[in-house]
């Protein structure tokens, strides 16, 4: 119980929480020390002290004085115990794209501890420092989010929620280099691909938020489609930047109106896989893009392959940009 009520005085300071209650102030005479009118009775004359280095209250007018769990008492007339559960519920950061975002960061600062994460961005053949960042791409050693996201104050329960913590209460993300996916600025949803074996891709639950990057791509008269975010960072890496991701071949219903909020050109650039399947999903996206007005191109690469391993095969721009050049309509 002690340190839980410090932790919330550290957390929420009693001017922060006054203030954030509409309590006006200005500074009193001595350095720290504020005065407003009383919120705990009406007066017209201000008699209400705030120490905000000492973290405490007095009022001249009530005599009424202590500390922010005092002064929750006094103002929402609740007892002790209450009173630090409702203050508990006011300091937790509560809003999931924030607990999404401070993952996403702490996932980030992993990548230079853990060499296994490099080896494999090297071995996909992701390189560029500055890309690297930019997509701030993160690694998930498994085991310390959790633990990380509750020092700061969040709550176990909205870690749940977010699908960061599974409901036996462990880190969902580990051994996984992590794409943050965002949408209009926030994170919205992180992808992990797993450095070791099973299960390769990994979402969070909801939504992945639309074609990847598309605030910066969607400018571009022509796009180059592909299904994952490697083979996005590849082409991106070799200077194709109007390249975006679908996350697979089965594009959402946003997906596809962002494809066609303009007339374009799109290249496909799925998988040439063996089953034909990467074809075949291209085939029928084409037939769909073109009953909207838009030009698609399929991008016919060597068999076997997918835009990233054409490149870690040898395969440079200018071998790629022919490869679109002569992709047919
Ligand atoms: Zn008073």
């Amino acid at each position: 119980m002690g340190e839980d009520l410090k932790k919330i005085k550290e957390r929420l300071p009693l001017l922060d929480y006054l203030q954030q209650h509409n309590w006006t102030a200005r500074p009193a005479a001595h350095g720290s020390e504020f005065v407003g009118l009383c919120p705990l009775h009406p007066e017209t004359r201000p008699s209400f002290y705030v120490n905000a280095r000492k973290n405490l209250f007095y009022c001249h007018g009530c005599g009424q004085g202590g500390d922010l769990i005092r002064f929750v008492e006094l103002s929402q007339h609740l007892s002790f115990r209450q009173s630090l559960t409702y203050l508990e519920q006011q300091s937790t950061p509560a809003d999931p794209a924030t607990a999404l975002g401070q993952a996403a960061t702490f996932y980030q600062r992993q990548l230079d501890r853990y060499p296994e994460a490099r080896r494999y961005l090297e071995q996909r053949g992701l390189h560029d420092p500055a890309l690297i960042e930019e997509l701030q791409v993160g690694y998930a050693p498994g085991g310390s989010l959790r633990r990380h996201l509750l020092a700061q104050g969040y709550s176990f329960d909205l870690l749940q929620r977010t699908g960061l913590v599974n409901p036996q209460g462990h880190d969902a993300l580990y051994q996984r280099v992590i794409f943050p996916c965002c949408q209009d600025g926030r994170i919205v949803n992180l992808y992990g691909r797993s450095t070791g074996g099973a299960f390769a891709h990994r979402f969070l639950p909801g939504s992945k938020g639309g074609l990847f990057a598309w605030e910066s791509v969607r400018h571009f008269p022509t796009v180059i489609l592909v299904e994952g975010l490697f083979d996005l960072a590849t082409l991106w890496q070799a200077g194709f930047r109007h390249a975006t991701c679908s996350w697979g071949t089965h594009l959402t219903l946003d997906q596809f109106r962002q494809l066609c909020d303009r007339p374009r050109t799109v290249y496909l650039a799925f998988d040439v896989d063996a089953n034909g399947s990467g074809q075949q999903a291209a085939q029928g996206l084409a037939h769909r893009l073109r009953t909207e007005g838009i030009t698609p191109r399929r991008v016919l690469l060597p068999p076997g392959h997918d835009p990233n391993s054409f490149f870690l095969q040898g395969g440079d721009a200018r071998q790629f940009q022919s490869l679109l050049e002569g992709a047919p309509l």
